[in-house]
């Protein structure tokens, strides 16, 4: 957790492009975009991955996708659509170990992905 670059954005000590905030939720522009619009959901609440949920996280994770809504809402691109996607392990191509949601927006997305 002390290495976890997406806590050390929520403890503050990495600079990062808010989004949206509030007591469970920070959202940041990826700082690598994949699409014009990319940002990054992530609870505040350090989950390694999408294996180490629990049962007690499933609100949480729920609520990940009503602000998914909201942000997509605030940024005007509720109706031409978006994608959450979130990685899991190698084959899935995760790169940081803290639970996060892709915001990806902005461009037709392919399908399947690559
Ligand atoms: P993953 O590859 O684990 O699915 O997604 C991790 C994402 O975090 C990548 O898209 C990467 O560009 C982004 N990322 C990694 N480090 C930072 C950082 O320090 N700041 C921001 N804003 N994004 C980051
Ligand atoms: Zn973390």
């Amino acid at each position: 957790m002390e290495d976890c670059i997406f806590c050390k954005i929520l403890k503050g000590e990495i600079p990062c492009d808010k989004v949206y905030e509030d007591d469970r939720v920070l959202s940041f522009k990826d700082i690598n975009p994949e699409a014009p619009v990319h940002v990054l959901i992530i609870p505040k609440k350090h989950i390694s991955s999408i294996n180490e949920l629990k049962e007690d996280d499933e609100k949480l994770i729920g609520y990940i996708y009503t602000v998914a809504g909201k942000i997509a809402k605030q940024l005007g691109i509720s109706e031409k659509g978006y994608r959450i996607v979130s990685n899991c392990g190698e084959d899935g191509g995760q790169t940081v170990g803290h639970i996060h949601f892709h915001f990806l927006a902005g461009r037709k997305l392919n399908w399947p992905p690559g």
